[in-house]
């Protein structure tokens, strides 16, 4: 095992599986510098960055604006937390989220997505008297007990069970199914635009719309989790503005909007349902939290949406995603393990495994399946590591690579990363070199004990 402090202290103190993980795959680095793209380890190297902390980090690492926002938001000595007065920058904020979203103008601010997450669900029971949810297969909402009932994960759930009854599973996009489920007249129907843990996974077009039509009917609320999709990443401000008419009734931000800096998150809606559920002096802090809505998370949320668009970074991911996902498929729409390369504005994902045509298909294709599903992504992002560019698979879909960079990323580097993964995978373009690399290293972990280093 390496010998920086931080590993054995994270190992002793943190978590020691996760060490050890890293240490089965190669990964072997501490990271401790971090500006705009550029990322730094303990030994000098250099990084570009094309995992922005799965979506967190859209303005960059410690943008020099929100440094200096923040910085001066210290030095200005106001009350972080106080209770017994309205704070200011938390009603600033609303009102600065509300021009966003007008139809939208009540902000329940949390600390991080999956509070959020748990605060719409709580508005959607209180609003509607109704106990039960639908959420999608392969949907992310976060990991407290609320969240887990509409996580569409198993391995996530399975040790925490039971979780809340009433809760239904639906396939994403499967409208005849949502009708379906509906029936039962859950509360809410949890949703994202695009699913990025589970792969970025698209919808059909008119699916949102459509979606919202069926939950009117039946009077259950739309809440849509814009946690990874918001704030620019699709190259529009919010993902459901790519279909025009679409409105949810909850709309849930989180991970960017401190800035990667400070956690702050929120479930933003309509003015009816916060009267309904938080409405008079017995109900109005039912979804509330020490430090939810503090002046730091504020001043920090308002300087990010300020740095967003001064610098038009929802405009720069949809032309730097648009060009990286023509290019990826100039590059890659061939290559016998690239399925698809699929994605909107600066959430883009590879799919890797067998291809009709090609010769992995032609193989025991259940057995290739499985190793292209348990190691494929990973390897990649260890070979993309040693050449310099950080990235990951989809957190639930390890056959999916991510690229997800801040939105502050140049032609220059999206160019650079592209032809990193193109020139590793053509290196490998028949079976037998790519199952004998991953051997190799795995081997060679092993023989090092899976050291981190
Ligand atoms: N929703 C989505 C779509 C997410 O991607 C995530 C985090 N990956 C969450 C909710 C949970 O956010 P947090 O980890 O801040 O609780």
């Amino acid at each position: 095992m390496s010998e920086h402090p931080a590993i054995r202290l994270y190992a002793e103190h943190v978590n020691p599986a996760f060490v050890r993980l890293l240490g089965t795959l190669g990964y072997g680095r501490v990271f401790t510098k971090a500006r705009g793209m550029i990322v730094r380890d303990a030994d000098g190297r250099e990084y570009l960055d094309f995992l922005a902390g799965f979506g967190a980090i859209n303005l960059g690492h410690n943008h020099e604006k929100l440094v200096d926002a923040l910085s001066r938001a210290l030095r200005d000595e106001v009350p972080n937390v106080l209770h017994v007065g309205p704070q200011a920058y938390a009603g600033e904020l609303g009102a600065r989220l509300a021009a966003l979203v007008p139809e939208l103008p009540m902000a329940l601010f949390a600390n991080s997505g999956g509070e959020a997450i748990e605060a719409a669900m709580k508005l959607a029971r209180g609003a509607t008297g109704r106990p039960g949810y639908v959420y999608c297969d392969g949907g992310y909402h976060g990991t407290g007990l609320g969240n887990l009932s509409v996580m569409g994960h198993a391995r996530f759930r399975a040790p925490f069970e039971p979780l809340l009854s009433g809760c239904v599973a639906v396939p994403f996009g499967d409208l005849d199914a949502l009708e379906r489920a509906l029936r039962e007249r859950p509360a809410a129907f949890i949703v994202e635009p695009i699913q990025a843990e589970a792969g970025v996974r698209i919808p059909p077009d008119g699916y949102l719309l459509e979606a919202a039509r069926l939950c009117r009917e039946r009077g259950t609320l739309l809440v849509l989790d814009e946690v990874q999709t918001g704030l620019g990443r699709t190259g529009k401000m919010f993902a459901f503005q790519h279909e025009p008419g679409f409105l949810p009734d909850v709309l849930v931000l989180g991970k960017s909007l401190g800035g990667s800096i400070v956690p702050i998150s929120v479930a933003l809606t309509t003015r009816e349902l916060h009267e309904k559920v938080l409405g008079t002096m017995q109900s109005f802090d039912l979804c509330g939290s020490t430090f939810s809505g503090n002046a730091f998370a504020c001043r920090a949320a308002l300087a990010t949406l300020d740095i967003l668009e001064e610098e038009r970074l929802s405009e720069n991911a949809a032309m730097v995603g648009a060009r990286m996902r023509r290019q990826l498929d100039r590059a890659l729409g061939d290559h016998p393990f690239v399925r698809s390369v699929r994605g909107r504005g600066l959430l883009l994902g590879v799919e890797l495994g067998p291809t009709q045509g090609g010769f992995l298909g032609k193989l025991k294709k259940k057995a290739v399946e499985k190793v292209s599903e348990a190691v494929f992504g990973q390897w990649l992002a260890v070979r993309l590591l040693e050449e310099g560019i950080l990235a990951q698979p989809a957190s639930q879909a390890w056959n999916v690579l991510r690229l997800e960079p801040p939105l502050v990323v140049d032609e220059e580097q999206a160019d650079r990363c592209v032809d990193t993964v193109a020139r590793i995978l053509r290196e490998y373009d028949d079976l037998t070199s790519l199952v004998s690399d991953v051997g190799k290293r795995l081997g060679r972990q092993a023989l090092t004990g899976w050291g981190f280093g």
